[in-house]
């Protein structure tokens, strides 16, 4: 902490004390001593967006007769206005509260976190940041392709927790995501497309040098290529029922959509209908309702490597691993502190006994909510892909969303997939395109009937996940296995 900070962290400390003087519950400060993001986009090999931000503030909240108040600031010297007006916005909600926020029982700690980073991406020169992306966009190139897109993003921060029950957090977070696309039209004139996103095993170090693997990124650029000239090529994917054995490049939008969205409390509780949406599933559901076949196990993961790991969530609670969905069945939901008294009297009984740690905001002038965080997809007992493969007589095989569209309460979807491969008897044979497939989310979970053993699983990022009121766009990452789900509907009928 440098001497500023030192005064800064003073002057909430005294401001959290005189908040539970005056009957606060409970109150808590973010401060984001800094927020780099950086954003750089190379589109036909043209640099299109060098895009960088730098924030510095703080956000209180406070919890007064039940109900919060929030306010944030960027002026460091008015620290005690913003507590003054987050209490007085929680008198004023309070007067047009709904249900009583309790926060539980107290569990004050004291700890640090940073990821494991071997060279911060914001000490690279940016001359070395292009010159990398042109080397992808180069080996991207070719007569067949008709536009070529490189991306990477970066992401710095420095946060500093208190709250009023003597927990102090110093957290940093970095996070480097990349993609890569080629795009051409076939002869229908429809445009076709074959992407990645930077991916990993959850292990390793996730600063410059991840992204400049070859095995997670920038090596998979010629197979790209071949892939969308062989979509270009293919025919439409036939509809019908058939096996679906989906690779976790596809896997992680389908848990995200619809295991991860569902299983936010504040979903649940009826708190994002007007954005985002509902769930289908109702607080007296947890603990009981089956999810999904006996194969199916999610799990709020802490994975080393991952966006969704952060060590302490915003509510100062330390980040645990946790069953979502055991063999099937849902047992827990993604909270926070301040939502589980709230599920628990709506369900009747206690329904969820601890924070789920997902309180999560994305800036410090965002109030916390329930997030996803690594929502993981545990490897089952059912070998790698191509044992899989050889087991399957009718399927195929997708990979990569290029479209997707779900039911507000996460109860069916409907996704599009950049390429198919086809199954017959036990052989990878032809590439369809325009693959899409469909299902009621409890069915199709229910139809889950292999899942691939950990040479399958992969850590997807989500570098984009949009929830909130207003809009907080938030990073997270998603382990997930080979799966195959029984009899889906496939393809589009004429
Ligand atoms: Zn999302």
């Amino acid at each position: 902490m440098t001497k500023k900070t030192e005064t800064i962290a003073k002057t909430i400390k005294a401001q959290l004390s005189q908040m539970t003087a005056k009957g606060c519950s409970y109150a808590d400060a973010r401060l984001y001593d800094e927020n780099h993001n950086e954003r750089l986009i190379l589109y036909d090999g043209n640099l299109e967006s060098n895009a960088g931000s730098f924030e510095r503030g703080i956000g209180v909240r406070v919890l007064n007769q039940g109900a919060w108040g929030f306010a944030a600031t960027a002026d460091l010297g008015s620290i005690a206005a913003c507590f003054e007006q987050a209490f007085a916005n929680a008198s004023a909600a309070a007067k047009l509260r709904g249900f009583r926020v309790d926060m539980g029982p107290a569990k004050p700690v004291k700890g640090k976190y940073r990821p494991p980073v071997e060279k911060d991406p914001f000490g690279v020169p940016l001359a070395e940041k292009l010159d990398f992306l042109k080397r992808v966009d180069e080996s991207l190139k070719d007569s067949s392709i008709a536009q070529r897109l490189v991306a990477a993003n970066f992401q710095r921060r420095r946060i500093l927790f208190w709250n009023s029950e003597g927990t102090e957090i110093e957290r940093w977070l970095f996070n480097t995501f990349g993609n890569m696309m080629v795009m051409t039209p076939d002869k229908e004139g429809r445009s076709q497309r074959r992407s990645m996103e930077l991916y990993g095993n959850g292990t390793g170090t996730r600063g410059w040098e991840w992204l400049t693997d070859p095995d997670w990124f920038s090596g998979h650029a010629e197979r790209l290529k071949q892939e969308l000239s062989e979509i270009v090529a293919a025919d439409p994917l036939p509809p019908g029922k058939r096996d679906l054995i989906i690779l976790p490049a596809q896997g992680f939008l389908q848990v995200h959509e619809t295991i991860g969205h569902a299983l936010e409390l504040d979903r649940i509780l009826g708190y994002e209908l007007s954005f985002a949406g509902g769930s289908h599933v109702r607080p007296e559901m947890i603990g009981k309702l089956r999810y999904g076949s006996e194969k199916l196990n999610a799990r709020a993961g802490v994975v080393e490597n991952s966006p969704g790991t952060f060590g302490y969530d915003d509510e100062g609670t330390p980040q645990r691993d946790y069953l979502l969905i055991d063999k099937g069945i849902l047992v827990n939901v993604l909270c926070s502190r301040t939502d589980l008294a709230e599920a628990n009297a709506k369900a009747g009984r206690e329904v969820v006994k601890e924070s789920g740690t997902a309180a999560r905001a994305t800036a410090f002038y965002r109030t916390p909510i329930d997030r996803m965080t690594n929502v993981n997809i545990d490897p089952g007992e059912d070998g790698t892909l191509e044992d899989i493969i050889a087991d399957t007589e009718d399927g195929i095989i997708v990979e990569t969303p290029v479209s997707w569209s779900i039911g507000s309460n996460r109860e069916h979807f409907h996704f599009g997939t950049e390429i198919a491969w086809e199954v017959k008897d036990g052989k990878k044979t032809r590439v369809y395109k325009n693959s899409t497939y469909q299902g009621h989310t409890l069915e199709f979970w229910s139809s889950l009937d292999k899942v691939g053993d950990k040479s399958t699983w992969r850590l997807q990022q989500v570098p984009n996940c949009g929830k909130g009121e207003p809009n907080q766009l938030m990073e997270l990452g998603h382990g997930i296995p080979v799966m195959r789900f029984r009899n889906v509907q496939t393809g589009e009928k004429e």
